[in-house]
C-alpha cells in the first residue's frame, strides 16, 4: 500500500510560513500585494480567482480584483495591465486563463511586467528558470517539488518521467526535475511505448489532461507517482490522470485526488507574491 502524499496539509504548511514572512515584512511598513484579473465569466475561472482572494486573505497580503466583461477588448486588458505594472502597490499580475477566444493570451503574458509575473508564464521567467536564473517559476511544478522535498523523496540520480509537454506544466516539471538532477524524460502525445518508459520511472509524474489513463501497468513497483490532472466527473466527483484504486497498490507513494497537487498550486502563487515582493523591495539574497 502506498503512502499518500498530503497536499492539503503541506500546502497549508507553506501557506502559514508565507503568513509568518509576511508578518516579519510588516514590521518594515511592506504589505505585499496581488492583482487578479478576471475576464469574462468562465465558471471554473471565478471559482479559482475566489480562492485566491481568499488566499490572499489568509495571508495577510492586500488584493486588487479586476473583473471584466466578456467582450473586454485585447487592447482594453492590455492597457490594465500596463495600469497594474506601474502601480508601485501591486508586487504580482495574475490574469486568469483560458481567456475569451478573442484575446491573445500570448501578448497578454507578454505584457505582464517580468518582475510581477507570480504565474511564472512571462517568456523571461521560463528563460531564467531554464538557465538556472532566479526568478518566477510557474505555480503547480513549483508544488509538485514541494511536495516531493516535503515528503522527503529524494530525486538526485532518480529516473524521473514526465508526461505531457505543456508550456505551464509538463516542460517547467521537466527542468525543474532537472535542477534537482534527477535523469528526466518527457514523454507526450507523440511518444511511442509509453508504457515501457513509464515503467522505467521512479518518481512518475502525471499531466496528461485523461481521467485515470494511467493504471498499474504504466508503473514500477515501488515508484513515487504525483497525479496533476484534475477533472470534474458526472456527480461532481474528481478525478485525476492517473486510476488511483489500480496505481495505488503498486506504488511507494502517490498523491490522491483531490487533496495532493490542487492545493499546492495556490500556496506556490503566495510564496511567488512574497517573494516577487521582496525581491522589489531589494530584500532577497540571490
Ligand atoms: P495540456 O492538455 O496542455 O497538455 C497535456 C499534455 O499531455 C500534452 O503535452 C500532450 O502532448 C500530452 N498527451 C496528451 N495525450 C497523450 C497521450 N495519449 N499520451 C502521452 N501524452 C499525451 O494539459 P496541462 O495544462 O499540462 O494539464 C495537464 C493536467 O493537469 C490536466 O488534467 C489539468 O487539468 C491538470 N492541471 C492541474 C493543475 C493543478 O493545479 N492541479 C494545474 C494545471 C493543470
Amino acid at each position: 500500500m502506498a503512502e499518500l502524499i498530503d497536499g492539503k496539509a503541506i500546502s497549508q504548511a507553506i501557506k502559514d510560513e508565507v503568513r509568518n514572512e509576511r508578518a516579519e515584512l510588516e514590521k518594515k511598513g511592506i504589505r505585499p500585494c496581488l492583482a487578479v484579473i478576471l475576464c469574462g465569466n468562465d465558471p471554473a475561472s471565478t471559482v479559482y480567482v475566489s480562492n485566491k482572494k481568499k488566499a490572499c486573505e489568509y495571508c495577510g497580503f492586500d488584493s486588487v480584483s479586476l473583473e471584466l466583461p466578456e467582450e473586454t477588448t485585447q487592447e482594453e486588458l492590455l492597457s490594465k495591465i500596463r495600469e497594474l505594472n506601474d502601480d508601485k502597490k501591486v508586487n504580482g499580475i495574475l490574469v486568469q486563463l483560458p481567456l475569451p477566444s478573442h484575446i491573445d493570451e500570448n501578448a497578454v503574458i507578454a505584457a505582464i511586467a517580468p518582475e510581477k509575473d507570480v504565474d511564472g508564464f512571462h517568456a523571461v521567467s521560463v528563460g531564467n528558470l531554464l538557465i538556472g536564473r532566479p526568478g518566477f517559476v510557474s505555480c503547480t511544478p513549483a508544488g509538485v517539488i514541494q511536495l516531493l522535498k516535503r515528503s522527503g523523496v529524494e530525486m538526485a540520480g532518480k529516473e524521473c518521467v514526465v508526461i505531457g509537454r505543456s508550456n505551464i506544466v509538463g516542460k517547467p516539471m521537466a527542468v525543474l526535475m532537472l535542477r534537482e538532477n534527477a535523469t528526466v524524460t518527457v514523454c507526450h502525445s507523440k511518444t511511442k511505448n509509453l508504457r515501457e518508459v513509464c515503467k522505467r520511472a521512479d518518481i512518475l509524474i502525471v499531466a496528461v489532461g485523461k481521467p485515470k489513463m494511467i493504471d498499474a501497468s504504466y508503473v514500477k513497483e515501488g515508484a513515487v507517482v504525483i497525479d496533476v490532472g484534475i477533472h470534474r466527473l458526472e456527480g461532481k466527483k474528481l478525478c485525476g490522470d492517473v486510476d488511483f484504486e489500480s496505481v495505488e497498490p503498486v506504488a511507494s507513494k502517490i498523491t490522491p485526488v483531490p487533496g495532493g497537487v490542487g492545493p499546492m498550486t495556490i500556496a506556490m502563487l503566495m510564496k511567488n507574491c512574497l517573494e516577487g515582493c521582496m525581491r522589489q523591495n531589494g530584500l532577497l539574497n540571490e
